[in-house]
């Protein structure tokens, strides 16, 4: 089968940091793949570079065949590959509708469509997009007043606006209370069997990334440390001491924050 998203030896350097150290990874079409690795590992980097927000120091992106290396942000979310952010971006004052028709102008990038009204068919569009979210109540509030999980739905809801084949999400659950964590997770599922949408997930929620994904890609220290089922990742004793031992510890001097990467609190 061919990889929709197929990126070759990534590299990525800050100064005389190697974020991003020589990465293989592939997407199929219609598959959830999970992205997980202790802080820092370099997964926010690698989606940067796999998106077109960094231009990369080495080897090459290719997106449903097309080679995407050198291409800017808004034309990689031309061809059908959309992202969300670890720290997330909506415009507060704006209702949470409004938000959702901006977010199909961005992939316009025409400033004056950022100014324009929505036509009926995007409203429509935001209007049962927000509903298939559990938004819909909320559609005309200012997006400034949804809850932490909220938030993140509304960036998932944004991504869907453009049709997308692949979305790539950072830290979906970060700051999410448990309820809606599940809300989440089922309607990322949903998206993916009734669209055939394919995700690939940053996640510190490695329970998250078990139920929704056949596969993990395990990130330490910007180099690929496994890729496997996972059951695999959990059994590889690589992942276990420099992914799980690393958490682990952390729990212990940490008690009571799952994650610790202080990642929860968005703008
Ligand atoms: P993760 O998302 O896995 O927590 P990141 O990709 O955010 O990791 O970071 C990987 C490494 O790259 C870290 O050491 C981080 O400090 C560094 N880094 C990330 N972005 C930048 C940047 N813009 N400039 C310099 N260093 C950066
Ligand atoms: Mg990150």
């Amino acid at each position: 089968m061919t990889a929709l998203l197929e990126a070759v030896g990534v590299v990525k350097r800050f100064g005389g940091l190697t974020a991003v150290d020589g990465v293989d990874i592939e997407v199929a079409p219609g598959e959830m793949v999970g992205l997980i690795g202790p802080n820092g590992s370099g997964k926010t980097t690698l989606f940067d570079c796999l998106s077109g927000i960094q231009s990369i120091d080495g080897g090459s992106v290719s997106f449903d065949g097309v080679d995407i290396t050198r291409r800017r942000p808004h034309q990689v979310a031309r061809l059908g590959m959309a992202r969300t952010f670890q720290l997330i971006r909506i415009y507060r004052d704006l209702t949470v509708l409004e938000n959702m028709e901006l977010s199909t102008q961005w992939a316009g990038v025409g400033l004056r469509d950022l100014f324009r009204r929505a036509d009926a068919a995007t409203r429509r569009k935001g209007e049962d997009l927000l509903e298939f979210l559990m938004l819909g109540p909320m559609r005309d509030e200012p997006a400034g007043t949804l809850s932490g999980g909220q938030r993140r739905l509304l960036e998932i809801g944004m991504a869907l606006m453009s049709d997308p084949r692949l979305v790539l999400l950072d830290e979906a659950t970060a700051g999410v209370n448990p309820s809606l964590v599940e809300d989440i997770k089922d309607r990322l599922r949903a998206v993916n069997s009734g669209k055939g949408v394919a995700f690939l997930l940053v996640e510190h929620n490695v329970q998250f990334v078990a139920d929704l994904c056949e596969r993990v890609v395990v990130l330490d220290a910007g180099s690929k440390l496994a890729d496997g089922t996972p059951g695999q990742i959990m059994d590889d004793p690589a992942v276990i001491e420099a992914y799980f031992g690393a958490a682990g510890r952390a729990r212990q001097t940490n008690a009571g924050d799952a994650g610790g990467n202080g990642t929860g609190a968005g703008p």
